[in-house]
């Protein structure tokens, strides 16, 4: 067992580390209020190749595997999480267009998500829910050389500045449920399409919102894989995307550990500094633990992957613990602050909202003990009664 990095991965989180500190760190408040990512701050972020780096050279990627994505994604969300959407949803982009898209398509698409020029969102969630997506409702129905598509996305990231969406619909009959559903680039500005941002309570820059389709016509050319295949698609881009939220939320979690021990050699009460106080460091002590332990979770992951072994069961460890976690640490490092921990001058706060969201996002802490409960019994933990 090797814990030691390359010295190309150390140059590589080196490099993140200095643009999160350095560009993003500075600016995490601001960005909340611009509710929208800056552009120019995506192409410096591509041009450094920091958003997909697993994406092969071809591609516009580094050709990294996924623990060194993962090293990069740690580094960036350290400074500011909400960035670390552009990489989670790169790497989905990433990974369902790269393997299903028509190699044209990938070609196109690929080397402009990971050069931060263009963002795609991705759309699987409706407004009658999100855990049971495989019988999502938006249809796309045949006409010709073209697919027309009718209905609504909700809940979905950067729903209000993407430039386009892999869409999840149904081609099949509602009777097939996820064997009906078939993906799809589509292109925001589309004739038929509207689109409105929610009123968040974190992760403002990112801006979920929902988009409704209204006879919108994708060229069939645009469907990714084969008809009825979407589905498993978007299932195997979230063994993937599952780990890398949880160092998306794990970073900013540290940070704040980072900021909250100085803090308690300084701060003193009854003569003493609060450090000295075991009521007080044993909980961060506990959470530095756990953190440090749910970090290796997720580079042996990603070590998992990187390796072609399976990992679906690990990657859904992933997502339920480490949001958890991330929250509950933070919410341990405000109150450390005392009164002044509650102000928005102090970033905990901010952090607390934005990484809250990844407890939903992508699938909640239910349905990924769910599938950890599925990879370990079998289906008989997740099978329910036929519609
Ligand atoms: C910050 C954020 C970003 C998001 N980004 C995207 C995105 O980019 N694209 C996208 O498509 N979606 C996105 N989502 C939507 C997200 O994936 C869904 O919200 C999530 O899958 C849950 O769906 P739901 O909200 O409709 O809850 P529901 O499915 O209605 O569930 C409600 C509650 O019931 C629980 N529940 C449901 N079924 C079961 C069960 N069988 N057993 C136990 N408990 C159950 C759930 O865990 C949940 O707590 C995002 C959400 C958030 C908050």
């Amino acid at each position: 067992m090797d814990f030691g990095l390359s010295e190309d991965q150390k140059a590589l989180q080196e490099a993140a580390r200095r643009f999160s500190r350095e560009v993003l760190l500075p600016g995490y408040k601001a960005r909340e209020a611009d509710g929208r990512l800056d552009r120019g701050l995506m192409r410096q972020m591509g041009e450094l190749g920091l958003i997909v780096p697993s994406l092969d050279e071809a591609h516009g990627g580094l050709g990294v595997d996924g623990v060194t994505a993962g090293l990069i994604v740690e580094e960036i969300c350290y400074g500011d999480t909400n960035v670390g959407y552009l990489q989670v949803l790169g790497a989905l982009a990433g990974t369902i267009l790269g393997r299903h898209g028509h190699p044209d398509l990938a070609r196109e698409w690929l080397p402009k998500i990971a050069g931060g020029e263009r963002l795609v969102a991705l759309g699987l969630t409706e407004p009658r829910g999100g855990t049971d997506a495989a019988h999502l409702q938006l249809r796309a129905r045949r006409d010709g050389d073209a697919f027309v598509l009718d209905g609504e996305k909700a809940s979905i990231s950067m729903a209000a500045q993407a430039d386009a969406v892999i869409l999840f619909a149904r081609t099949g009959e509602d009777s097939a449920g996820a064997r009906g559903v078939s993906a799809f680039l589509v292109d925001l500005d589309a004739p038929g399409v509207t689109r409105a941002a929610y009123d968040d309570i974190g992760t403002r820059v990112v801006g979920r919102g929902s988009i409704w389709f209204d006879g919108v016509r994708v060229p069939a050319s645009r469907m990714l894989g084969g008809e009825g295949s979407g589905f498993t698609q978007v299932m195997q881009g979230f063994d993937y995307s599952r780990v890398l939220i949880g160092l998306q939320v794990l970073a900013p979690a540290q940070a704040s550990l980072d900021e909250t021990w100085p803090y308690t050699a300084e701060r003193h009460a009854f003569d003493r500094p609060i450090a000295q106080y075991q009521g007080v460091t044993f909980p961060l002590a506990e959470f530095e633990t756990q953190i440090a332990a749910a970090r290796l979770l997720c580079y042996r992951t990603l070590w998992l992957r990187d390796q072609g072994l399976p990992h679906t069961a690990e990657a859904a460890m992933c997502k339920w613990w480490c949001p958890k976690l991330a929250v509950d640490t933070i919410h341990q490092c405000l109150l450390t602050f005392g009164h002044i921990g509650y102000t928005r001058d102090l970033p905990h706060q901010q952090r607390l909202r934005d990484v809250m969201g990844l407890e939903i996002g992508d699938g909640t802490a239910q349905v990924s003990k769910l599938i950890v409960a599925r990879e370990r019994v079998g289906r008989i933990a997740v099978q329910y009664a036929k519609r």
